[in-house]
């Protein structure tokens, strides 16, 4: 604790009640401040700069790590920002959601070597927030307009990370969105407490403000055609995500208050953001003093259990067919979960839905876990006569996603998929089968991170100018 924070405690305790509150919240929050700066501070001189940078090399971004927390240790934040910015459009962003336990602080040197990692997502959060506060980060000047368009269908990390990249060069970019508010997963989708949506809305600001032209609430497939938008720009860039959630049909599926994630997360965010959402005013989707089923065993499970918990439910159980050590979630969200009350009911499914119009409880058979399967993972199988019931008043199933019928929903039977639905793509134009048709993110890849989708997004930006210089230059040739 630093010395201001002990004069803090100190003060608090000898006139607890004159002191007015609000002030007593900002004297926190700047001490606090102050405190987290000192840690990030201190932990980017624990870098030892090892020369095997294993945590640039495991970053999806090679963000060059072991030089910003050099600059950040000696206190050169501006220029620490300005070397994170050059490989990430979202630093903040990442530095605050990445699963850094699997990524770049995983295979820091230090912390393989038993003493504790350097904690590289806060410090890149902490740079990137203070280039914020301090009014470094501008929007984007462009010496001089391009003469050619983009098309992006899809305002989420990968859509936006292209659509800056693309600008940066001087083309002109418009977004179209089926959402009233751009960001895709990064509005709706991850909760507040782990990305606060300030944070979403002031990097779309600058975008704005840096010439990007965004169009919401429009649909494409619905609103307007994939053939329409090839009539108005000279490349087209799909990254729209992936949102059909994967289901389990099992007797009781069409209870009342049986819902799929994105349903209860969207509303959730979007009270938050301050949108009128009667099904949550009027209860349905809102957890409070309610008994709380999650069923799945991956982040967005972690979402909702811990949003749940937010919305005081009564109890908030989840259910999960392996154990503990095979969860696909990040082990870092499920202590998290753990911390703040929730039970986890390993090796177990769900067998029936209970309940006279609305769900009332889930009938749970035990697992065991049998011989590996394809995937090398072991395959989980029911035990004969484990059967037990659990109360719920709300059944949440967060069992992944699987993309849409892209090509049926754009009507262009021309565009391939891969057999689990995601668009081909050749990786080394990122070109779909659709000449001037680009793809990245998580429709090329299938449900996966923030930090993919910008990678994605930035290489197709790459591809896309490459591709339309070539096409500029046939123009001339042919003048
Ligand atoms: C609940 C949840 C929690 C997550 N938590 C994390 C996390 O903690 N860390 C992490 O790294 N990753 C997390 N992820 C994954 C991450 O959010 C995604 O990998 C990432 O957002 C993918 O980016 P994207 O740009 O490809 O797609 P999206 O973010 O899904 O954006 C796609 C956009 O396309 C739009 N769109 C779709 N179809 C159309 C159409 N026909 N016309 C117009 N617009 C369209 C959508 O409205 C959306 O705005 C989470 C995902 C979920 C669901
Ligand atoms: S982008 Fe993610 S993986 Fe890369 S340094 Fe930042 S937190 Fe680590």
């Amino acid at each position: 604790m630093t010395e201001k924070m002990l004069k803090f405690v100190d003060l608090n305790l000898e006139t607890p009640k004159k002191r007015d509150a609000n002030k007593r919240l900002d004297d926190f929050k700047e001490i606090y401040d102050e405190f987290i700066n000192e840690k990030a501070k201190e932990q980017s001189s624990r870098c030892s700069q090892c020369g095997v940078p294993f945590c640039q090399v495991h970053c999806p971004l090679h963000n060059n790590i072991p030089d910003w927390l050099k600059l950040a240790a000696e206190n050169r934040l501006q220029e620490a920002s300005e070397l994170a910015h050059s490989t990430n459009n979202m630093p903040e962003v990442c530095g605050r959601i990445c699963p850094q336990d699997r990524l770049c602080e995983g295979n820091c040197v230090i912390e393989q070597s038993g003493h504790g990692t350097v904690t590289i997502g806060s410090i890149e959060k902490y740079i990137t927030d203070t280039a914020w506060e301090k009014g470094w980060i501008k929007p984007l000047k462009i010496p001089r307009e391009i003469n050619q368009s983009v098309g992006i269908i899809g305002a989420g990390p990968a859509g936006l990370a292209c659509a800056e990249e693309l600008r940066k060069l001087g083309y002109k970019i418009t977004i179209y969105d089926r959402y009233d508010r751009p960001g895709g997963l990064l509005i709706y989708g991850i909760p507040n407490f782990k990305l606060e949506k300030f944070v979403v809305e002031r990097r779309t600001k600058l975008l704005k403000d840096s010439g990007i032209k965004f169009v919401q609430n429009t649909e494409i497939g619905r609103d307007k055609s994939l053939k329409e938008l090839k009539e108005i720009h000279d490349a087209i860039l799909i990254a729209t995500g992936v949102y059909k959630p994967r289901g389990v049909n099992l007797p009781g599926n069409n209870l009342n208050n049986i819902f799929p994630a994105m349903e209860f997360l969207t509303a959730s965010n979007r009270k938050g953001l301050g949108d009128k959402i009667e099904k949550f005013d009027n209860g349905t989707l809102n957890a409070e003093n309610k008994h709380v089923v999650v069923v799945g065993g991956g982040d967005t499970a972690m979402d909702c259990v811990r949003t749940a918990v937010r919305q005081n439910a009564k109890s908030v159980k989840c259910l999960y067919r392996r154990d503990k050590k095979n969860m696909p979630g990040s082990a870092r969200e499920v202590f998290n979960a753990e911390e703040e009350g929730v039970e986890f009911i390993w090796q177990s499914n769900p067998k029936k839905f209970i309940g006279n119009e609305k769900i009332s409880s889930v009938l749970v058979e035990k697992m065991k876990l049998g011989e590996p399967d394809s995937s090398g993972r072991k395959r989980p199988e029911p035990i004969k006569g484990s059967d037990f019931e659990i109360e719920a008043d709300i059944l949440i199933k967060a069992l992944g996603f699987d993309p849409e019928d892209i090509p049926y929903l754009f009507k262009n039977p021309n565009l391939q998929v891969s057999k689990w639905g995601t668009i081909k793509i050749n990786f080394q134009s990122m070109e779909t089968s659709i000449e001037g048709v680009f793809a990245a993110g998580d429709i090329v890849r299938g449900a996966s991170l923030v930090v993919w989708a910008i990678k994605d997004g930035r290489e197709a930006a790459i591809a896309i100018d490459k591709h339309l210089k070539f096409k500029q230059l046939k123009k001339t040739e042919a003048a």
